[in-house]
């Protein structure tokens, strides 16, 4: 059995920011367009994209402090939080990650952004890198 091609590119470098509106003035002063804003009560977040070019920024602004990047920002202050790659098929993202090793923080997908499916492998198995997997919903 041969596997699919795990990883169709990157989809977006996911930013933990205090707030928002600084950080969006700051990113579009280097060129980036704020495409989105979208708030994802189910990770506590508000979330900006911006794009340049073919290049996608997440901005991730905890709206409480039982936000994982709350935590993040508690330990590490701003910066980069996550890399997140486009992947075919979550289900199968997740199961090949799982057989070669690779320890999982979500075992099943949850709800993303734009009615994406992603789910978060763990830094540990990835040199201190959070990974996310996005699968976009085909419409
Ligand atoms: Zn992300």
């Amino acid at each position: 059995m041969t596997a699919d091609p795990a990883i169709l590119g990157l989809a977006h470098v996911g930013i933990a920011v205090h707030s928002l509106d600084p950080a969006v003035a700051a990113w579009s002063r280097l060129g980036f367009t704020l495409e989105s804003t979208e708030i994802l009560e189910s990770m506590h977040l508000r979330i900006a994209f911006l794009r340049g070019g073919s290049s996608l920024l997440e901005l991730l602004e905890p709206t409480s402090p039982e936000s994982t990047v709350s935590r993040f920002l508690e330990r590490r202050g701003e910066g980069i939080h996550h890399l997140s790659f486009l992947v075919p098929d979550i289900d199968a993202a997740l199961r090949h990650a799982s057989e070669v090793g690779l320890d999982l923080v979500d075992k099943t997908p949850r709800s993303g952004s734009h009615g994406t499916r992603i789910a978060f492998l763990h830094p540990r198995s990835l040199g201190g890198v959070l990974v996310e997997f996005c699968e976009r919903r085909t419409p």
